[in-house]
């Protein structure tokens, strides 16, 4: 970067990247009802180059201003709103690149949610909605100004620029004049549109002001006409940093929302104040639903973390992974502020604070899930299947998470079971917690593989989320008991009684003779070759004719699936066919054996292996609708036309 010739080119229009582009047709053409987002978004972006300062002058003292503050000025007859910050400003490149492409997550996610085809109708309007939940940034101002003009000089420069767009696909960068442009950093001039010129009431202002902005840490002043005195209208002290007796619940609630796009109410609010080897504050938010990156490959936590009230960065991993869903600021007063920002997160003082601040989370948690049940199967309900990632990245806290978890059982399939509920139900001499993992938790209520252990009460957690795959084969156990798939290998539970009010369902019909059973099994291993591994007698199965399991030797069929799909697993393993010999199909295949319908017994024995597999959420075979198509036909008869 160098002087102001460099950059002649750049006051011809420049187009905007494509999807700023495709942004903006969006909020010219707004009929998104939430204008006031715009002036949120600016103060947030005017409060983020003040931080920014702020850190940078650690380095620089002379840099920083003093103090620091951001003014709105209303100009009634020019029809205009400023919004000026004496931040870090943005120089010809980053005018360039900020306010000309998208750099956002949050802004990206946006767009892929809405697709190509944002219409009119009422869908559009829907997505358009979802806009305050993304945060647009900067270009929201396009939703109350016909045109936008930013003045800024990045601190430690003299040069200034001006930016100039009407939203309409172009922008221009030309200098600045001296006078023209704040002494450092930027002025934001939004010249109204006909339908926001609402904007030009102080009262109006005030009022977004103290909703949405009232919790930044800069402060912010008022004129409300040119020539006027400048008027304090939101006081910008670290909440913090207050006493926990001063702030009220909307204190914290608005803290929360500016605190990274949240919109709802925090689930959880906790603010706490460490002294003694190390001194640092927290105040964290369980967020009342789940952020919209909650999934976002990368994982990472969102920390802010703060050195005497100077913000280090906005990404510190202070939480681990499976509690990234929570929001929260760390202010450390211990934590050395002349070094880099790598350095201040490899500091031992930072890893002790990650320790504590991770244990008294969970620990609130815990409390949570004691205190208010109600509140806690919220939180669970919304963040479980993060919090269960927990259970095989962090053995140290598995016993403190196991105590947090909650289950929809066979017996309970509305879920909230927790497992020493589970180990209190626990059937005589049972010395296993059998689970069943799925892809939804209305399939695995309904799956076969439960019927024999509904029959004897004993109870199976049903694990439908992803994450469930990896825990149950990495955890030892809970309580002395080990966790055991039902789909894995023979069952043992032959021994257990079925319950009387069962009886009826299950093995009390007769089983045909064994010389029977065994030929049709070695028919159905002839007919199915190499697709099974084995075919058997099943202990698990009451009311339906077969099912699948997993062989002793390979892992749970669900996972298998999940490593074949993501290509870490060669070729899968074969399952194992197992037969319930009482049901009604069965023994009528068993009666007929000695004669077989040898075509029709084919088909019959390939639709039980496919009924069996998309019982499991599997494809069947390519014959399968031919195959069905054939035994209708048998079953409907001929026709009588
Ligand atoms: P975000 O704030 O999430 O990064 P925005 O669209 O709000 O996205 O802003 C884009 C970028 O433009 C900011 O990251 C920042 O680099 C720059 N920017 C916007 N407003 C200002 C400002 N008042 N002072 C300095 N830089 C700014
Ligand atoms: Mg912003």
């Amino acid at each position: 970067m160098s002087g102001v010739g460099d950059h002649s080119q750049a006051s011809q229009p420049q187009a905007f990247q494509a999807d700023v582009a495709k942004l903006l047709h969006l909020m010219v053409h707004s009929v998104y009802s939430d204008r006031d987002v715009f002036l949120r978004e600016l103060l947030s972006n005017a409060a983020d180059a003040c931080e920014k300062l702020r850190y940078e002058a650690l380095k620089d003292p002379a840099l920083a201003p003093d103090p620091f503050v951001i003014r709105i000025s209303i100009d009634k007859d020019a029809q205009s709103l400023a919004i000026e910050d004496n931040g870090i400003g943005m120089s010809h490149d980053d005018l360039n690149t900020h306010l000309g492409t998208i750099a956002r997550s949050g802004t990206k996610a946006f767009l892929d949610q809405i697709g190509s085809g944002a219409g009119n109708g009422a869908e559009a309007r829907e997505k358009l909605d979802l806009i305050g939940q993304f945060g647009i940034g900067f270009y929201s101002a396009f939703m109350v100004a016909d045109r936008v003009d930013v003045f800024s000089r990045r601190a430690g420069s003299d040069e200034a620029f001006h930016w100039s767009s009407d939203g309409k696909g172009t922008f221009s960068i030309v200098p600045a004049a001296q006078d023209e442009a704040p002494v450092r950093g930027t002025r934001v001039v939004l010249h109204l549109n006909e339908a926001s010129k609402d904007y030009l009431e102080a009262g109006r202002i005030e009022r977004v002001v103290r909703e949405h902005s009232s919790a930044l840490t800069v402060p912010i002043e008022l004129v409300e006409k040119p020539g006027d005195e400048p008027r304090r209208i939101s006081e910008g002290a670290a909440l913090w940093t207050k006493p926990k007796a001063s702030i009220s619940e909307q204190d914290y609630n608005e803290f929360y929302q500016t605190l990274g796009m949240m919109f709802d109410e925090p689930a959880l609010t906790l603010h706490w104040h460490v002294e003694g080897r190390q001194e640092y504050t927290v105040l964290a938010f369980v967020p009342g639903s789940p952020p919209f990156d909650l999934s976002d490959p990368s994982r990472a936590g969102r920390a802010k973390l703060y050195v005497r009230h100077v913000l280090i960065t906005d990404s510190a991993e202070v939480l681990p992974r499976w509690l990234r869903f929570i929001r929260l600021v760390v202010d450390s007063a211990d934590l050395p502020l002349n070094v880099s920002r790598e350095m201040i997160q490899e500091s031992p003082v930072f890893a002790a604070i990650k320790k504590a601040v991770t244990n008294r989370v969970l620990q609130e948690l815990v409390k949570l899930s004691e205190n208010d049940k109600e509140k806690f199967a919220k939180v669970w309900e919304h963040f479980g299947a993060v919090l269960k990632e927990g259970l095989y990245e962090d053995p140290e806290r598995r016993d403190a998470l196991f105590d947090l978890a909650r289950f929809a059982t066979s017996t309970s399939p509305e879920g909230g079971r927790t497992l020493k509920e589970y180990i209190a139900g626990l059937q005589p001499n049972q010395t296993a917690i059998y689970y069943l993992l799925g892809e939804d938790l209305a399939r695995l209520a309904a799956s076969p593989q439960l019927e024999g252990f509904s029959a004897r009460g004993i109870e199976v957690l049903l694990l439908p989320d992803h994450v469930d795959a990896f825990w149950t084969t990495t955890a030892v156990g809970f309580d002395g008991k080990p966790f055991k798939s039902v789909t894995q290998g023979a069952t043992d539970i032959k021994s257990f009684p079925v319950k009387e009010e069962n009886a009826g369902e299950e093995a009390g019909a007769d089983e045909p003779p064994a010389a029977s059973l065994a030929t049709l099994y070695a028919l159905m291993k002839q007919v199915l070759g190499e697709s099974v591994e084995d075919v058997r007698a099943s202990d698990r199965l009451s009311s339906s004719p077969a099912c699948l399991v997993a062989s002793e030797r390979g892992p749970d069929r669900r996972l298998e699936r999940m490593l074949a799909a993501s290509g870490r697993l060669g070729a899968a393993t074969k399952p194992v066919l197992e037969i319930n010999p009482t049901h009604p199909l069965i023994r009528a295949l068993a009666s007929q054996i000695d004669a077989p319908d040898k075509e029709k017994f084919e088909d019959i024995i390939w639709l039980l292996f496919d009924e069996a597999r998309v019982m499991e959420g599997e494809r069947p075979a390519e014959a399968f609708a031919a195959r069905l198509t054939r035994v209708l036909l048998g079953a409907v008869g001929p026709t009588a036309l």
